[in-house]
């Protein structure tokens, strides 16, 4: 029989207040993008302390528009990390571009040395993701970008409430003077601030801000509605083939309110994930997941790497086991050369990355989410304690070794 799952990998914290705001929505008789999404703009863009936001209806959407407005296209190479969601990929290859795999680093995010190992002519862009919600090594990457010429868009899906150094993740108006040409943050169910399905990008750059929101509705110029409202409101200008990722007013609202609470629910995660780290603190065959003390973590995600030497079992068993006990968990993420589609291009020599391969058979990733408790959190770490005590590999050969130092 299928156990009666406790403790789910994800629930969301939808309020009151999203509730009212959705139906106040309904019967105002405006559904799609209008004056709930340019509030909702508003207030991210001073969240985050920035000049332009665009609302769009995915990050992936972001991801995409960002590169086209940039002018990403064919025979241009785009690095990013393999250990991220295949649609950080998919999208460098929608514009045509080539995607370039740099290895990660110790704390799971793209690693700037192998970043700049794998620069060429060719390269225009590199796409860091901001793994769990940990800021990436930004100030090396942005001194690589300066020096190379090449742009930097910020894959923030899991970064929305962190804080790099002395700004918001996909801030523009840092006093170092520091920042990407574009962030774009994912509002998908299960991330730290949701719209069921949203998104919303970043920048300070105004020509690339109007660029991104001309092309974000079928390449309507404003402008040009402005321009010959004298022939009446029926008249528009397309100048680009654009697409058509705007948000909804019935998603903006859900929005607004998850914003006003974002950095409440990033406390509730910090605390719980400190509540992990202390329960699992000299757990061995647990290594506890990488933090770094000058940022903001966003917690989005907690994944601890399991220490598979010291194991008798797997990841999958050990997923197996918590799932038995009435555990969700997930794995961030199947690295991207390990999928079908990707497999060829990965194989190419300027694509390896041994260390995300090698990493992914430890990562799982553990309920985070405010709407847990304490009890919740007690109940996994007390679970993932005792499936790893039972499956911890006995190891006569290291007392052996001990006893030969001794002696000699
Ligand atoms: C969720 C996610 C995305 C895609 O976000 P959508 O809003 O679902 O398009 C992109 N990158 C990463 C790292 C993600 O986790």
């Amino acid at each position: 029989m299928k156990p009666q799952i406790e403790v789910p990998f994800h629930r969301p914290s939808i309020g009151e207040e999203e509730i009212q705001e959705v139906v106040r929505t309904l019967r105002s008789g405006w559904l799609t993008t209008g004056p709930r999404t340019a509030a909702f703009e508003q207030e991210f863009r001073t969240y985050v302390d920035v000049s332009y936001a665009q609302a769009v209806n995915s990050c992936t959407a972001g991801l995409h528009l960002s590169l086209a407005a940039l002018g990403i296209g064919p025979g241009m190479e785009v690095i990013t990390t393999p250990l991220t969601f295949c649609a950080t990929v998919n999208v460098i290859l929608h514009v045509g571009a080539t995607p370039v795999l740099a290895d990660i680093g110790p704390d799971g995010n793209i690693d700037p040395e192998s970043v700049a190992s794998k620069i060429t002519g060719n390269t225009r862009a590199i796409i860091p993701v901001h793994l769990a919600g940990l800021p990436c090594q930004m100030s090396s990457l942005w001194a690589l970008a300066r020096s190379h010429g090449l742009h930097v868009i910020e894959d923030a899906a899991h970064a929305a409430g962190a804080r790099y150094m002395d700004q918001p993740v996909g801030g523009g108006n840092s006093p170092s003077g520091n920042h990407s040409d574009a962030a774009v943050f994912s509002f998908y169910a299960t991330k730290n601030l949701t719209t069921g399905e949203g998104g919303m990008i970043t920048t300070a750059n105004e020509a690339l801000a109007e660029k991104v929101k001309i092309l974000c509705l079928h390449g309507i110029s404003k402008n040009a509605w402005d321009r010959y409202t004298a022939r009446g409101h029926w008249y528009y200008d397309v100048l680009f083939p654009g697409f058509k990722y705007n948000l909804t007013d019935i998603q903006s609202a859900i929005g607004l309110h998850q914003l006003r609470k974002l950095d409440s629910f990033i406390e509730a995660r910090t605390r719980y994930a400190g509540l992990y780290n202390h329960l699992l603190d000299g757990v061995e065959e647990l290594e506890l997941p990488p933090d770094r003390s000058d940022s903001r973590h966003a917690w989005h995600l907690y994944i601890p790497r399991l220490r598979l030497e010291d194991l008798t079992i797997t990841r999958d068993d050990f997923i197996t086991a918590l799932r038995e006990r009435g555990i969700g968990t997930s794995v961030h993420f199947i690295p991207i050369p390990l999928h079908r589609f990707f497999a060829a291009f990965a194989n190419r020599p300027e694509n390896q990355c041994p260390r995300a391969l090698a990493l992914y058979p430890r990562l799982v990733s553990l309920p985070l989410y405010p709407a847990l408790s304490e009890t919740d959190v007690e109940f996994v770490a007390n679970a993932v304690r005792d499936i790893l005590q039972k499956s911890r590999k006995r190891r006569p050969v290291s007392v052996a070794r001990a006893m030969t130092n001794v002696s000699s």
